[in-house]
């Protein structure tokens, strides 16, 4: 019997520990390093080489429809929402690549097979374009077998319940910071996804969260100190610009 319940201890510490292990993500993938660029499809193979858990990139629909991945709504002249696909295909990213389209972006994630995508979804003007835009990222996902890779990550609550809708086994975080760990989880999405502004501000959300059984992300982390602070409070992720200085601090603070 002592050495059943010293098992049963054990294995919950074993889970413990588990959790307490934070993951990294790659901020707009692994972009500041030689030959990377943010949201390019080097930045995802170069996330993949230093073995980060996943790499985040920015989702748009143009006034036609087409799914493009970059950050900025307006960039280098050209408006992802009001622009149409032609206007925007020969737009070169800093590091000479082409502006990717999600399929694109989707079939060369295919060749790195053990990193994450955390796929942003950018707000649009109304939630009609909204859900439009979330059925085709899920009918797209899913024509590459992707979606058991996939978690999406969104500032539209809208966007969140879309792909909740359409995809309901796809792990769905909300980024926007107003809203409850509570709340979160009774809209079914997988944990909070929220800045570090935020969880300053809610010292008790991280805790809330996991007694929830919820999962925390916390962006954009890029200094040391608040590295270290987030990686003692046990979040499950972070996402950082500076993944190789997070891979190491997590390191040296799981010894
Ligand atoms: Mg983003």
């Amino acid at each position: 019997m002592k050495k059943i319940t010293f098992l049963v201890l054990a294995s919950c510490l074993f889970v413990l520990s588990v959790r307490a292990q934070t993951k990294v993500i790659c901020h707009r993938g692994f972009w500041l390093t030689p030959g990377s660029a943010q949201n390019s499809l080097t930045s995802f193979s170069k996330a993949d080489s230093i073995g980060a858990f996943g790499s985040e990139f920015d989702v748009w629909m143009t006034a036609n429809g087409k799914l493009v991945v970059n950050h900025d709504r307006v960039f280098k002249g050209a408006n992802m929402v009001t622009s149409r696909y032609s206007e925007i295909r020969n737009i070169l990213l800093d590091n000479g690549e082409q502006l990717p389209t999600l399929k694109e972006y989707l079939k060369n994630a295919k060749e790195y097979p053990n990193t994450k995508l955390i796929f942003e979804f950018k707000s649009l003007p109304n939630i009609l374009r909204e859900d439009e835009a979330v059925k085709k990222i899920v009918k797209c996902v899913n024509k590459y077998k992707l979606l058991d890779r996939t978690e999406f990550i969104a500032f539209s609550l809208n966007a969140c319940f879309a792909f909740r809708k359409y995809s309901p086994s796809a792990k769905v975080y909300y980024l926007g910071g107003n809203i409850t760990p509570k709340m979160c989880k009774s809209y079914g999405f997988a944990g909070i996804d929220y800045s570090l502004n935020t969880l300053n501000k809610n010292p008790t959300w991280v805790k809330d969260s996991h007694k929830l059984g919820l999962e925390v992300n916390v962006w954009t982390v890029d200094k040391k100190a608040d590295i270290e602070k987030y990686i003692s409070q046990g979040v499950d992720y972070i996402t950082t610009n500076y993944p190789v200085l997070l891979q190491s601090l997590i390191k040296k603070n799981t010894k």
